[in-house]
């Protein structure tokens, strides 16, 4: 986010529908693509009293599902865009007190009057009530320990148990969706438990640099200081996205040193360790290797096995094991993928009624019965290989025009043919904004009818991955 973002003060007056969209908007940037058709998209705005959003589910299971596993999340959302609090409430067509009319309140929404005080961003409030940003499912007993991740999770209880004391900061990285956000969560939910009068503070890295930006801007920069390093337990995020933004750097060495400095524990995640972050201040760089360095690797089948038990017995389903074998063995590199995968299994198996077998997932997996899915490393490669240019290119900054074209391809291709998310593409490409992804994928669909030569390299790529004989129908 650029300081020229951040809207001007102006009056909006938000329906109920309209508040439902923004918070559709918001999730399907940040969820996998098929959590999201599965249970987002297709629920329906309904009503929009005082406090209450009910929305609309298309049957009862999608209601329970979206109750257990979302109305938090919806919840905070909803009651981030109105700057007041909302609960949400799930019905479905045949529950009769349901009636769908147009939004019988309009309202408007008091962050967006002019006047000081009144951000809906003021980040002080996720630093006052304690622990408002931690999603309640990433605690420890939810968390399946694999030779994967032994030493990060036996480093990640000690220092929820004992903060500031050995391991400070505890520097947790590996690959994406492999439990880095899950452990950090998990530390701030377990010292909250030993101690509830914590302060414990989860941010993103995307959220400090915004929180800096508001500072800057109009809060003044005593009051974020003074937000920060209040904090017992700071826990910052993907702290890779911090790369290349020098002032973000200096205040976060400040923020850093003055905590450390007072004995309060520092928590950070990133995909690759200090040292390899490019272009990250020397200081930074031994700051953060200064604690303890915990890596999560890959989990190994047993280990995701182990994962899809666990998961299966959390919503009370029994699966036979084989099914369980099938899917740990498609999904071998990222948790989240492994997670999504059960997800539609599940509900296709409770739309359809058909039982939870290998023969009825399979195909559900992988439609056509041959091949696995594209996975982003193969795409990445097969772009390279087309535009005659490195992955470690498409990953950079360069803007030299093969690059950029390759990229903004990646990117699009990654879109139509994964699962990933938007953030997770930017991330795929070396922690690009998932703006930045919208604005490749939007190039790539304006320029393809006109460049027969961009095209012709697309399909050159689709058809070295078979990517229209494997996609989903
Ligand atoms: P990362 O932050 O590394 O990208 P996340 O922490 O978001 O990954 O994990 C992705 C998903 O996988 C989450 O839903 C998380 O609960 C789940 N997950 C990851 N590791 C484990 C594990 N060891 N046991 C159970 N669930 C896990
Ligand atoms: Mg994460």
């Amino acid at each position: 986010m650029s300081l020229d973002s951040i809207s001007k003060n102006k009056i909006t007056v938000l329906s109920g529908d309209e508040i439902w969209r923004k918070i559709q908007n918001s999730l399907q940037q940040n969820l996998s693509k098929p959590s999201y058709e599965t249970w987002i998209r297709p629920t329906l705005f309904s009503l929009f009293e005082e406090e209450l959003l009910t929305l609309l589910a298309p049957n009862p299971f999608s209601s329970n599902y979206l109750k257990k596993h979302y109305s938090k999340t919806i919840e905070k959302l909803a009651s981030e865009i109105c700057n007041r609090p909302i609960k949400v409430n799930f019905k479905t067509k045949d529950e009769k007190q349901v009636s769908i009319e147009p939004p019988s309140t309009e309202f408007i929404s008091p962050s967006s009057l002019p006047g000081p005080s009144k951000s809906p961003e003021t980040p002080g409030k996720s630093i006052k009530k304690n622990f408002p940003l931690l999603n309640s499912r990433y605690v420890f007993n939810r968390f399946v320990v694999g030779p994967n991740s032994r030493m990060a999770h036996a480093a990640a209880m000690a220092v929820a148990e004992a903060p500031g004391r050995e391991f400070n900061p505890l520097f947790i990285c590996g690959g994406v969706g492999l439990g880095k956000t899950h452990l950090m969560q998990a530390i701030g939910h377990y010292r909250l438990e030993i101690d509830p009068n914590a302060k414990v503070t989860y941010v993103s890295t995307e959220t400090f640099t915004n929180d800096l930006i508001i500072a800057i801007r109009k809060s003044g920069m005593q009051s974020f200081r003074d937000r920060y390093r209040a904090a017992d337990l700071l826990l910052v995020d993907d702290i890779q996205f911090i790369e290349g933004k020098e002032y973000t750097q200096e205040e976060f060495f400040y923020t850093f040193n003055a905590l450390h400095e007072a004995g309060r524990q520092i928590v950070l995640t990133s995909d690759r360790p200090p040292n390899q972050i490019p272009r990250l201040q020397e200081r930074l760089i031994s700051r953060f290797s200064m604690g303890l360095i915990a890596d999560i690797q890959v989990p190994d089948l047993e280990t995701r096995m182990a994962i899809l038990q666990k998961k299966a017995e959390q919503e009370r389903m029994r699966l036979p094991r084989d099914l369980i074998q099938f899917i740990a063995g498609r999904f071998t590199s990222n948790i989240r993928e492994l997670e999504g995968a059960f997800t539609r299994a599940v509900a296709f198996a409770s739309i359809t009624g058909l039982p939870m077998n290998v023969e009825s997932v399979a195909p559900l997996l992988d439609p056509i019965g041959q091949g696995v899915e594209v996975t982003p490393r193969q795409l990445l490669d097969k772009v390279a290989e087309v535009f005659q240019v490195t992955v470690e290119e498409m990953k950079s900054v360069s803007r030299r025009r093969a690059v950029s074209q390759s990229r903004q391809v990646g990117m699009y291709l990654m879109r139509h043919s994964t699962d990933l998310s938007l953030p997770r593409i930017g991330e795929a490409f070396g922690g690009k904004d998932h703006t930045t992804v919208i604005y490749a994928i939007e190039q790539v669909e304006k320029k393809l009818s006109s460049d027969p030569d961009l095209a012709s390299k697309v399909q050159r790529v689709k058809d070295l991955l078979q990517i229209d004989s494997r996609k989903r129908s």
